[in-house]
């Protein structure tokens, strides 16, 4: 007996996204470019300009950022290509950034934007992919704590404009390089003290790098987290006067925030001024919609002059969802204002919506000679508000009908020639 032929199964298809990666359809595609768009209309107009580095870099730059980076240590999608090179996806701009500024030097202060996709291979979840997006500005070439101010009031001002409620500033200081790193260590005395009572995962983290002990949400770690020595103890008179100008700018801006003396980032190359905004909607492993702070020593250490450097980076993936949490940027509509049908064969069509498009209509239509019925079921769910009907007999007469979709009203006849003019009326 013939063996049956395998049934194939429409559920599954052999291909799909790989872990921690996302197709975006519309409209929360149109939604994603417009959050773009918002962002560069808070940030240009405050001389902001816009930069578009490499998705791939030697791998050396990211590197440079800090060894003990978990992003660059243990989530960087890092290869050799075909050219032997040691190459890596980015995970994260602003060594990109810093990397463009020494390789093309421009005057400063630098200050730009960008807008684009990381790559980190993490555990996805909700609010945490392998592949996101981040909208960020970066300032280089000035220490003023004003432009930290600046850079902090930018994120403030466009989550303000995306409509955005629950947001809390956090600010800490990291210090001078120094005071850190006397930090870093009284951290690593601490935490070792308290030996077996941390869990085995911040034991981990500790011999790597002691100040993301603090980041720890496990139960097991909270009270030595508590009992651990505060950065605040560790700094000098010039982290301590930046700091104070800062938060005074941000008084004097009347924007809320939150001192946060346990926050330290993920990213290691930050100094002093250290922020990140926190979402109220989101849990609370992925509640940060995205922060900064000040890298003075970066440039520097991927072979450029030492030149201050202060940025910030906004999750868009992880914001839209505090948006969709808050009703708030609701994704926009993506029908077109008029759907064409045609009865005739589809040259009245073709001829229609061009002409339409042309005077700067959104316009479609049906294709492969549909029925009448068939054609009008594609105009209603189009979402277009009206429809173009042609027949033999308009089409004989030299007319048109226009038919309104969605807010009821009649059918007028309109001769062909004064179509543009009659949806001039018709549509706002
Ligand atoms: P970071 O570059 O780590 O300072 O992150 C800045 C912001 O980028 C975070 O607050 C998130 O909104 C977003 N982000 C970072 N990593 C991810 C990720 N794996 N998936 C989604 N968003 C992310």
């Amino acid at each position: 007996m013939a063996e049956a032929p395998p049934v194939a199964s429409a559920a599954v298809p052999e291909f799909q996204t790989s872990p921690g990666m996302r197709d975006i359809l519309a409209p929360d595609s149109v939604r994603f470019r417009r959050f773009v768009d918002a962002f560069s209309s808070v940030v240009e107009p405050a001389g902001y300009q816009l930069v578009i580095p490499p998705l791939l870099e030697d791998a050396g730059v990211f590197q440079r950022m800090g060894e003990t980076t978990d992003v660059v240590a243990k989530e960087m999608y890092r290869f050799t290509d075909l050219g032997g090179r040691d190459v890596a996806l980015r995970p994260e701009q602003t060594a990109s950034v810093c990397r463009a500024f020494v390789e093309h030097r421009p005057t400063t202060p630098w200050k730009t934007w960008y807008a684009g996709p990381n790559f980190r291979y993490e555990k996805p979840q909700r609010g945490r992919y392998r592949q996101f997006d981040q909208v960020g500005v970066e300032a280089l070439g000035v220490d003023d704590p004003l432009l930290d101010v600046e850079v902090i009031a930018l994120g403030w001002r466009f989550f303000e404009a995306l409509g955005l409620r629950q947001v809390t500033l956090l600010l800490n200081s990291l210090g001078e390089p120094e005071e850190r790193a006397r930090y870093v260590e009284a951290l690593h005395a601490h935490f070792t003290a308290v030996g077996d009572g941390l869990s085995e995962e911040s034991r981990a983290t500790l011999a790597r790098n002691p100040l993301r002990v603090l980041d720890s949400k496990r139960p097991q770690d909270a009270a030595a987290v508590a009992a651990a020595p505060l950065l605040a103890e560790f700094l000098g008179a010039e982290a301590t006067e930046h700091f104070a100008a800062v938060r005074c700018g941000l008084d004097a801006l009347s924007i809320p925030y939150r001192i946060e003396p346990r926050l330290v980032r993920g990213l290691d190359y930050y100094l002093r001024t250290t922020f990140e905004y926190a979402g109220g909607t989101l849990d609370s492993a992925q509640n940060a919609l995205g922060g900064g702070g000040r890298y003075d020593g970066l440039v520097e250490a991927l072979g450029g002059p030492p030149t201050p450097g202060v940025g910030l980076a906004l999750g868009v993936d992880r914001t839209l969802l505090a948006c969709d949490d808050e009703g708030v940027f609701t994704p926009p509509s993506t029908a077109v204002e008029v759907f064409v049908v045609d009865t005739t064969g589809g040259a009245e069509a073709l001829a229609i919506t061009h002409e339409l498009r042309a005077a700067g209509r959104s316009a479609d239509r049906a294709y492969d000679r549909r029925s009448m019925k068939a054609q009008m079921r594609a105009a209603d769910r189009s979402g277009a508000r009206l429809a173009v009907i042609v027949g033999d007999d308009e089409r004989a007469a030299g007319r048109v009908l226009v038919r309104p979709l969605r807010h009821g009203g009649d059918q007028t006849v309109v001769d062909r020639p004064d179509l543009l003019t009659q949806l001039e009326a018709l549509l706002p």
